[in-house]
């Protein structure tokens, strides 16, 4: 292709073999096909196209050597080996040590049939959130799995299908409380030794929200006063294992809610939080068998009693009921609850971390309760070798109850016995002048404790020394009890086990994701191949920086190339999702308002077609939210906007717009708005979810924009993983630049608005953005947001007279997605989008976006990496329903019985000697042709999301529920 879309872009500096180019791999149609596209729209060169679409008042022409502004930093295009070999130069400039840091990271031993055939397999991580239930039922059911082990260990009814990290748990669970209770108390008691980052993040959620967080040691029991809400944890961040049930009672007896930040495998030996009548329970499964990445992704969690269910914030799976009456599962309770509830949503999470989740679930099963609690005693027994060592050397150990953390008091000495440990290869934590902490964890061996006995005493350690410490094997209860924690012990169990759940779903792998907004695009094997190096890998956040020169520099590349074209500043990348960086952004602008001394500013103005994510975000960081109104053409309302800038202009704060708009459509008053809410004294964040149109096209940071967050997990790569990971950096321009996200322990940041656990965020994924970037090059990346124009645009034109596009922008084109208007359709056959999106899946495809941001809409997005041959063959699917639907309308087939409504079918329901229905059964699975493409069952009907809120089951349900 390259010849003719990279001359559009101008001649490559460094001309290569066709076959060793990237960009020809990641971008699909060549360019016979995008002459084709280009034909269809009725322009003649992809240049001339983005002219039409993009306004001239912020389109960046390239430069004379075909290089957009923004993007002259970035060096040559690399081949896939080229960039393989730079990232193997990065990884080995690292130092892998034994980690015996904790602190909530835990070096762990990743069962190779797990990332073989899930981190590193693409029917897993390729896949999308599962909205459409019926072709998600593997991960579905493997994220069902990580809520019943939560729930299991914790001894809690309800777990949500993960959370961010262990932090931002912390915090959710925080405004859980606060919700829950209702009272006159705004006070919440944190224990002393919640870990740094934890109370870091609980400090900058509680500050807007006027929560004030009173810190003391609560195993003298509870301050005096009112509070909602009380947070501990379990074990300590220094190692102690104390009993929680006393503070629980006394909480109780205020009114006050008790969470308990807990070690799920520290639970398979101490008494869980929900036998001691705990409320909330929140931490990490990263030790399950997830890599420490440098601080993520892991899967975070929260688990509450039943009767704070509907207090959950993020997703959670449940059981329903498909057509037939077989259980089928699918997520349960407001499944988007942040685009119905909006500025009343109860977090802003979206994004979560399910492929995180599923791993830690399959390590759950694959070792279950016997396996994991071998573990936990290895990993205490080492613990108390340690410590009985470390006495015997004369050495005062602290804690006498611990589960996997030794904290030894060495006046004055903390220094040098971090260093002696250090010279034996092992990171210790150093608390303060006089304490050192050390942490086991699966991969700990008795060498390693001897060697850390070393460190601390000089000479060489005694010889084995037996274990000292209390008894905390307090748990008496069963866990993980279900057959899916036992049932797939052997390898050759797991394995299969895993290729049928992922059998049951659509992800990029079989077919197009045309999901609008969410830019599923290729997620190359080469950007993947390296996360899972172990020099990556096994990184612990906390790690002296001496240790990461080669992760730090990955991490300074971004930094520089994401600011270049954006056109902003600076660039954090602490955020670990989207919504996140929304939330970073945010106080980013609070903070500048109140460094100036200009408070009172709370107003956010937020244009109705908005993603949910804003008004959620805008909420949690205090603001109240003004919604802006659009025109009927799907633009916002220039007056309105200035109306409502005017009528708050001593208050306003920011305005959040999507760019271009989440209608897909480049507004042409872009520029005005943003002036009119600057000539107003506010800020205005950029919402960068859809950069994939803009990036070497136009800049935000130069259209107007003062902050935007962009989706690393859209546009640059980072695969969906069924939900998460994701990245959600925030760029700014650099007034708001001291205002970025800090952590309090990392050197280099201030300690201030911290968002996420770990420094970096999800540092362990970059590397596929990297490659991303370095393999495309300048010419590459403007080619990709051409070429994602020019299909969307071409389908467009192909399906507007089937299914009306909504809207348009100047000359009648869309950016990179477009709505198809079902609503006129629906009123006049009864034909809604769910027959659409359900029916879809009988062709083989997986549904666009659904009523998002329109109700009665699809909103479809091909992106760059799409061939011509798919898009095509997705538009003759929805011709063909549209035929279908045609068929409705004339009464051809009745309203309640037609391909549509029974939309999907399943093998076993076509399978049967009496077939009454007005339409075939080769019509119903084949209804272009058995050759049309590869045949993907369903394994389930339309499911009945109502009966399952009705009937909320969150956990395995029985195996005699699928007799
Ligand atoms: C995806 C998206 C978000 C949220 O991003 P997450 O990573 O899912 O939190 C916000 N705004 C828009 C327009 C989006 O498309």
């Amino acid at each position: 292709m390259s010849d003719n879309t990279m001359s559009e872009t101008g001649s490559d500096s460094r001309p290569e073999p066709s076959e060793l180019r990237f960009v020809d791999r990641h971008i699909g149609p060549d360019a016979q096909a995008v002459a084709t596209l280009l034909n269809t729209i009725g322009v003649a060169s992809l240049d001339e196209l983005a002219a039409k679409a993009v306004p001239a008042a912020i389109f960046d022409p390239v430069t004379a050597d075909g290089i957009a502004p923004g993007l002259e930093h970035l060096p040559p295009a690399a081949t896939e080996a080229e960039a393989l070999a730079e990232l193997r130069a990065l990884a080995d400039s690292n130092t892998v040590a034994v980690s015996m840091i904790g602190q909530g990271y835990f070096d762990t031993l990743t069962p190779p049939v797990l990332r073989r055939n899930i981190l590193q397999n693409p029917a897993w991580y390729t896949a999308y959130t599962p909205y459409q239930p019926e072709i998600s039922q593997g991960r579905l059911e493997a994220l069902l799995n990580f809520q019943t082990m939560v729930t299991d260990l914790t001894a809690l009814e309800v777990a949500n299908a993960s959370m961010l990290d262990e932090g931002t748990a912390a915090a959710e669970a925080m405004t859980l409380m606060h919700r829950a209770v209702r009272g006159s108390s705004n006070r919440i008691a944190v224990h002393t030794d919640v870990y740094a980052q934890t109370a870091a993040i609980l400090a900058t959620r509680a500050e807007p929200l006027g929560i004030e967080i009173v810190t003391a040691d609560l195993r003298q029991g509870l301050p005096d006063g009112d509070f909602f809400g009380v947070i501990t944890q379990l074990p300590g961040a220094s190692g102690d294992v104390h009993d929680w049930a006393g503070l629980v009672g006394q909480a109780h007896e205020r009114g006050a809610l008790v969470a308990v930040g807990a070690d799920l495998l520290a639970l398979t030996l101490v008494t869980p939080p929900g036998e001691i009548a705990a409320d909330v329970a929140f931490g990490s499964t990263q030790r399950f068998g997830v890599p420490m990445g440098f601080g993520g992704p892991h899967a975070g969690y929260l688990a509450v009693g039943s009767k704070h269910a509907r207090q959950l914030p993020g997703r959670l799976v449940g059981v329903s009921k498909d057509a037939d009456g077989s259980p089928a599962y699918r997520l349960a309770l407001q499944t988007r609850e942040q685009h119905i509830r909006r500025d009343k949503a109860t977090s802003n999470i979206c994004t979560a971390q399910v492929l995180l989740a599923v791993m830690a679930a399959m390590y759950a099963s694959y070792h279950g309760a016997t396996g994991l609690t071998a573990i936990a005693n290895r990993v205490h027994r080492h613990a108390g070798s340690l410590a009985a060592g470390l006495a015997a050397a004369g050495v005062e150990v602290v804690h006498t109850s611990f589960f996997d953390t030794v904290l030894a008091r060495v006046p004055a000495r903390a220094l040098q016995v971090q260093a002696a440990a250090k010279e034996r290869g092992i990171n210790v934590w150093m608390v303060d002048d006089d304490h050192i902490s050390v942490t086991c964890d699966e991969v700990t061996t008795d060498d390693h404790v001897s060697a850390v006995i070393e460190a601390f005493s000089g000479g060489p350690a005694g010889g084995p020394v037996d274990f000292v410490g209390a008894d905390i094997a307090t748990r008496t209860s069963e866990f993980l009890t279900h057959p899916a924690f036992h049932k797939y012990r052997t390898e050759t169990e797991m394995m299969r086990y895993l290729r049928s759940l992922a059998d049951k779903d659509i992800a990029l792998d079989r077919s197009m994701i045309p999901l609008g907004s969410c830019t599923m695009k290729l997620n190359a094997a080469a950007e993947m191949e390296s996360i899972t190096w172990s020099e990556f890998a096994r990184q612990h956040p906390f790690a002296p920086a001496s240790d990461t020169p080669g992760l730090r520099r990955l991490i300074a590349d971004l930094q520089i190339w994401l600011s270049g074209l954006t056109g902003y500043d600076e660039v954090s990348l602490q955020p670990n999702a989207g919504s996140q960086g929304e939330y970073a952004g945010l106080l980013a602008i609070q903070a500048y308002h109140a460094a100036r001394g200009d408070t009172g500013r709370t107003v956010c103005l937020i244009p109705s077609s908005a993603h949910g994510t804003n008004a959620a975000s805008a909420a949690m960081v205090g603001m109240k939210v003004v919604v802006v109104t659009c025109r009927a053409n799907g633009d916002v309302d220039l007056d309105d906007l200035r109306a409502k800038a005017a009528e708050h202009a001593e208050r306003l704060s920011a305005l959040m717009i999507t760019y271009p708009s989440t209608h897909g459509v480049y507004e042409h008053d872009i520029a005005d708005i943003c002036a009119a809410v600057h000539d107003a004294g506010g800020q205005v964040y950029v919402d960068g979810a859809n950069l994939n149109a803009l990036v070497g096209l136009a800049r935000p940071g130069r259209f107007g924009g003062d902050v935007s967050h962009l989706n690393l997990h859209k546009t640059f790569c980072i695969p969906h993983g069924g939900g998460g990971p994701g990245v959600g950096p925030v760029a700014v321009r650099s007034h708001l630049a001291p205002y970025l996200p800090g952590h309090p322990l990392a050197a280099e940041l201030a300690d201030e608005r911290t968002v996420s656990a770990a420094p970096y965020g999800s540092a362990s994924i970059l590397p596929i953005t990297w490659a991303y970037i370095r393999m495309m090059g300048a010419q590459g990346l403007r080619s990709a947001s051409l070429v994602a124009i020019a299909s969307a645009n071409y389908i467009a034109r192909r399906l507007d007279e089937y299914y009306p596009v909504l809207y348009t922008g100047e000359n009648g084109m869309v950016a990179h997605e477009c709505i198809l208007d079902l609503r006129t359709i629906t009123k006049t056959t009864g034909v809604t989008v769910d027959d659409v999106a359900k029916r879809l899946a009988d062709y083989g495809f997986h549904a666009p976006t659904m009523s998002f941001p329109v109700a009665g809409t699809l909103m479809v997005e091909p992106t760059e990496s799409e061939s011509l041959t798919e898009i095509d063959a997705f538009c003759e699917a929805m011709i063909a329903i549209r035929a279908e639907i045609d068929q409705v309308g004339s009464g051809a087939w009745p309203a309640e019985d037609n391909p549509l409504r029974g939309a999907p079918h399943t093998a076993a329901s076509l399978l049967v000697t009496e077939w009454n229905h007005p339409y075939t059964r080769e019509q119903a699975a084949y209804p272009l042709g058995a050759s049309f493409r590869p045949k993907v069952w369903p394994p389930v009907r339309r499911i009945d999301g109502a009966y399952g809120d009705r009937n909320l089951v969150c956990s395995c349900p029985p195996v005699e529920a699928f007799a």
